[in-house]
């Protein structure tokens, strides 16, 4: 594989940020203030790589999911899309690039509308972008994505209530594939389904990445189904980005200590990862009112009072090995 800095990058995130207003006098914060969803997320996803993205419920990875792709206007700091600096685009300039930019739902119920049949879900955007005209040759082309997609050519007709949730999934994947992309955001896209579902899904996205060239952001809270897919891994807590690193490494030899407690928690028949899970101590903090230093202290099993009070640098501890930590050396000894 080429070196990174020889590979085309497809997203590149500078100091993104995404606040929203906090609206009214609430427990969670006053007048003027702002959930800080996104702050200060920096790094790149290259040109045919599956980038892992995994957080707690609330950690703001959906946030960054949508943001990149523009369904939600930035704070602060800048997207490049494919060298497009889209960070502030208007909506007509975005149009041309919003082909190349899909996402996949979690919920493929809730994102398929119920009165449209399978075909004109999937040839909706292609006739919004003017891809194609109403037509055989529209319907040839339908009938190929569904066939890649592993949906028969007689479900064309059919409703969404008719299928099951995997196929239903299918359906939401074969109308984000038909315009063609070049980048897709998986959000929590196998979270819905059976385990047994979830493997051919993850097995379907996977082949279509490597037909199709695609480049994937795959967000999941569950560090196991982003570890079946993903060739670097970034997890986030509480707004940022706490460590970034190549999938087999991060996992083997995690560097952040919530990186630690969260792969604790996954399932293993592996005899040299089994040990002790890492019971985190304390709710997630409000990101209203982060805690200072490092957001993580107030959670943290080696938290000293250099993390009260600094914040750590986001740093590169071993080649293609990011953390943001002041003890990292001392996470192989947790647990
Ligand atoms: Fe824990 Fe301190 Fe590292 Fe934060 S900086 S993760 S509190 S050891």
């Amino acid at each position: 594989m080429a070196s990174n800095t020889e590979r085309n990058v497809v997203v590149e995130l500078r100091d993104l940020k995404k606040y929203f207003p906090v609206k009214s006098q609430t427990l969670i914060g006053g007048m003027g203030d702002t959930v800080k969803a996104n702050d200060g997320v920096s790094f790149k996803i290259y040109e045919g790589e599956t980038f892992g993205l995994v957080g707690e419920s609330g950690c703001g990875k959906t946030t960054l999911g949508r943001t990149i792709i523009r369904l939600e206007k930035p704070t602060g700091g800048q997207i490049l899309f494919d060298g497009h600096d889209i960070t502030r685009m208007s909506n007509r300039n975005l149009r041309p690039l919003r082909t190349d930019m899909q996402i996949i739902f979690q919920d493929p119920y809730g994102s398929l509308d119920p009165k449209q049949t399978v075909g004109q879900i999937i040839g909706e955007g292609l006739l919004a972008h003017k891809m194609f005209k109403k037509g055989p040759e529209l319907e040839e082309y339908i009938l190929d994505i569904m066939d890649k997609c592993g949906l028969d050519d007689y479900m064309i007709h059919r409703y969404p209530h008719q299928f099951s949730g995997g196929q239903r999934q299918r359906i939401g994947i074969a109308r984000s594939l038909a315009l063609d992309p070049k980048f897709v955001v998986c959000d929590e896209a196998v979270s819905a389904l059976d385990v047994s579902i979830q493997s051919q899904i993850l097995n379907l996205l996977k082949r279509l990445k490597d037909e199709e060239n695609l480049t994937y952001l795959f967000i999941s809270h569950d560090l196991s189904v982003v570890k079946h897919i993903s060739d670097r891994i970034g997890v986030m807590y509480l707004g940022e980005m706490v460590e970034l690193g190549g999938a087999e490494a991060l996992y083997n030899d995690p560097l952040h200590p919530y990186t630690k407690a969260l792969l604790s928690a996954v399932p293993t028949t592996d005899v040299q990862r089994k040990g002790e899970k890492i019971i985190l101590k304390g709710d997630i903090p409000s990101n209203v009112h982060p805690p200072s230093g490092c957001r993580f202290h107030t959670r943290c099993p080696l938290a000293t009072e250099k993390c009260r009070q600094e914040v750590p640098i986001w740093e590169e501890a071993k080649p293609g090995r990011f953390v943001a930590c002041h003890h990292y050396e001392q996470t192989k000894e947790m647990g």
